[in-house]
């Protein structure tokens, strides 16, 4: 079986222990490759590999047209290993290989639009008085640490790596234990291809509570950015803040799409397909919760449950499958047990309700009818193909249904009214809305958590400031 390395400092290498990690296809528990897994020696040579890079200048001193040709190098690169690649994270992650392929081209998409900005971060000129000219600089911090989920390995990875890099940073990505595969052969891959000077983009695998602890705890990780469990996070927010450096963190949801009275009922159907059974359920902004008029409840409980019961269950590389696996076994009895305690608290599982029979993760299409907002399949987030249906009467309620987790990280409207979208919109506390429809982002626009869902914003022009700091310079004439 194939061992997998890290990549520090331009090479690929064992690092310092002989302990490896097995990784497993979720489609059917069997190990799939042996990842080496870091110890604090290899967090720490790849933490000096990022460092001594920064401290050359390579990046900083690049001129921005060659840092954004550099970036689109690595763009093409990334396209160019979608196939193979794509095929790896398919059997690591379990998601639909289209989808895996399609990671590679959205981690490109993300190197492409971020070399845009790379001529584009200017300062200001402030007036002080006719005796001092002052002005802003906006410098990279050195290392920044990145801690990937295993939902979407490439994306999230290239999301937090294009900004960081465009801005001039040295980087350590630490991939997630269950998802290492194709980051640490492909994407490093296109990384060493695309000639990225050694040091400046290192990736190791390992243990979150041993390697990333170590990363983020290390003295050298000038700035940090997490996307995963709002649990994990917070852990994290308190490493940083020991050593008081900048954190983006993006965390969980509970999203909830409101349904009005006069919508498009199909638009919903369509959405939950994409939003709670698309990668399993397991997206941190999954359309998790509908909260439908009492007029029209019953009609679209109907639509979805037909949805959820003719949703073809199958692995990821299998034609025409459309429900894929969960992640883990860990993962699967999770989502059991939210399913258990949903039917225990009274609501009603008008499809699925339980795990698939036979080998993997897989997990029912499931929908829940006679939700109540304090249930616990209402208010935690479950991270698996899990929908649960909640009634309301008065507007005024469904906002505050909506509002009502510790979440608020998306949130949706179905309506053919314009000023009740936007006046809704307007209401809802989540970092991004979807009108009707789910998913409606691009590279280009901001993406980011209100509430317990996070801080700080990924994606488009915004988040680039979260990779940069501002210098001021006055001088005296
Ligand atoms: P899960 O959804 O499996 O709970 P987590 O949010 O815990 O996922 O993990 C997301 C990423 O965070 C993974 O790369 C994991 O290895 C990493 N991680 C987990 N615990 C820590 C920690 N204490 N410090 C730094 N990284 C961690």
């Amino acid at each position: 079986m194939e061992k997998y390395q890290h990549y520090i400092n331009g090479k690929w290498t064992d690092g310092s222990s002989k302990e490896t990690i097995s990784v497993v296809n979720p489609a059917n528990g069997k190990d799939i490759g042996q990842v080496v897994c870091a110890k604090s020696d290899d967090v720490n040579a790849a933490v000096e590999a990022a460092l001594n890079s920064y401290k050359s200048r390579v990046l900083v001193d690049m001129l921005p047209m060659e840092r954004a040709k550099l970036m689109r190098s690595i763009a093409n690169e990334l396209r160019a290993v979608s196939k193979e690649g794509g095929k790896l994270l398919c059997h690591e992650n379990g998601k639909l290989l289209a989808n895996a392929e399609y990671e590679f081209v959205d981690g490109a998409n993300y190197f492409d639009y971020y070399s845009g900005m790379t001529d584009k971060l200017e300062g200001n000129t402030i007036p002080v008085n006719n005796k001092v000219v002052d002005y802003t600089l906006l410098e990279p911090y050195g290392v920044s640490g990145h801690i990937i989920p295993w939902n979407f390995p490439i994306s999230m990875l290239a999301r937090s790596l294009a900004c960081a890099f465009a801005a001039g940073n040295s980087t350590v990505i630490k991939t997630a234990e269950l998802t290492p595969l194709a980051t640490a052969s492909f994407f490093a891959k296109a990384i060493d291809n695309a000639g990225v000077p050694p040091g400046l983009i290192n990736v190791i695998c390992g243990h979150g509570n041993e390697a990333g602890a170590n990363l983020t705890a290390h003295k050298d990780v000038a700035q940090i950015t997490f996307t995963g469990s709002v649990a994990t996070g917070k852990t994290i927010l308190h490493a940083a803040a020991d050593r008081a450096v900048p954190a983006v963190v993006e965390l969980g949801g509970k999203s909830a799409a409101i349904v009005y009275p006069d919508a498009d009922l199909d638009k919903v159907v369509t959405s939950a397909k994409a939003g709670i059974f698309g990668q399993a359920g397991q997206i941190c902004s999954a359309m998790s919760r509908v909260v439908a008029h009492k007029s029209i409840k019953n009609e679209l409980v109907e639509k979805l449950a037909n949805l959820a019961s003719t949703i073809k269950v199958g692995p990821g590389d299998v034609e025409g499958s459309e429900l894929t696996p969960v992640i883990s076994e860990e993962q699967v009895q999770k989502v059991e047990n939210y399913s258990r305690s949903g039917q225990q608290a009274g609501a009603e599982a008008v499809a699925g309700g339980k795990r698939v029979e036979g080998d993997g993760y897989f997990f029912e299409a499931t929908v829940f009818d006679n939700v109540k907002p304090d249930m616990t399949i209402a208010q935690e987030e479950i991270f698996g193909p899990v929908l649960s249906v909640l009634e309301y009467d008065e507007p005024e309620e469904a906002i505050e249904i909506a509002n009502g987790t510790e979440f608020g990280l998306a949130g949706g409207v179905f309506t053919r009214d314009l000023d009740k979208a936007t006046e809704t919109a307007g209401k809802l506390e989540a970092g991004q809305i979807y009108v009707n429809s789910w998913f409606t982002g691009s590279v280009a626009t901001p993406f980011g958590g209100y509430k317990q869902s996070g801080y700080s914003r990924e994606k488009g022009q915004e988040a680039i400031k979260s990779y940069l700091q501002v210098k001021n310079v006055g001088i005296q004439l």
